[in-house]
């Protein structure tokens, strides 16, 4: 059986929770948010949710050990067995280190890393436009891909809001943040022999074709 553990990796606003959306549906695989999985503690009010909002509101990453447990516990999930999509994790070297030793324990290993890739100057407006469902958490944008009806969610009918770190400042220093951090990830990857590389500046139907170039078909 074909694995399909994938990682979507990419500066934020690149279009990862976007194209996460068509992947899931086609690939029949569970889409893992880190940033999903935050914010819901962070709602809930939970002691994980009240140690990372602080890090979160800043634009600086949660602990590694925070997160690494948070994937550590999803990919024991059942769902997780034909494979996953990582959005948002890893975004570290040793989160990425982490997550090699638990496939490794499964006898599995990441199938594909697909780098979404966006100028810095866009990455801005995509971000200070968005707008996520409260209810599934479907990004929009109120330009470039604004829903229906203003401030309702197409999907599921849900209320539309913009996340507290969606601002200019804090959307510069996630930028700063993913330069420094993340980015070093793509070489980790290459060394690997997985990396595919997408342009994600094209609309949303266009990256997702090159998505599906680079996967090759479900079924097979
Ligand atoms: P975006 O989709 O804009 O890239 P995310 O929703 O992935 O943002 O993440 C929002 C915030 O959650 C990050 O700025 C960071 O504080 C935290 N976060 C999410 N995933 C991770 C991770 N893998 N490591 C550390 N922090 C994370
Ligand atoms: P990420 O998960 O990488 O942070 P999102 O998928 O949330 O990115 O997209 C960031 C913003 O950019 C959202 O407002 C989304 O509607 C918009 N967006 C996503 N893909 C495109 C695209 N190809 N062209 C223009 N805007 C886009
Ligand atoms: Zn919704």
């Amino acid at each position: 059986m074909t694995q399909f553990n994938l990682i979507l990796l990419g500066p934020p606003g690149a279009g990862k929770g976007t194209q996460a959306g068509r992947i899931v549906a086609e690939y029949g695989i569970p889409h893992i948010s880190t940033g999903d999985i935050l914010r819901a503690a962070v709602k809930n009010q939970t002691q994980m949710g009240l140690e990372a909002k602080k890090f979160m509101d800043a634009g600086e990453l949660v602990p590694d050990s925070v997160v690494i447990g948070i994937v550590k516990d999803r990919l024991q999930e059942p769902d997780t067995a034909k494979g996953f999509l990582m959005d948002g994790f890893p975004r570290t070297i040793p989160q990425a280190e982490a997550l090699d030793e638990v496939l490794d324990a499964l006898d599995r290993g990441v199938t594909k890393t697909l780098v979404i890739l966006v100028d810095e100057e866009d990455l801005v407006r995509r971000l200070t436009g968005r707008r996520i469902c409260r209810s599934c958490q479907t990004p929009f944008h109120v330009m470039f891909n604004p829903p229906k009806n203003e401030g309702v969610c197409d999907v599921c009918g849900g209320e539309l809001y913009q996340r507290d770190d969606d601002t200019e400042a804090t959307v510069r220093n996630r930028l700063d943040v993913y330069r420094n951090q993340t980015e070093p990830l793509i070489d980790y990857y290459d060394r690997a022999g997985v990396v595919a590389r997408i342009d994600g500046a094209q609309a949303p139907d266009v990256v997702y074709e090159s998505i599906r170039a680079a996967l090759g078909p479900a079924g097979a």
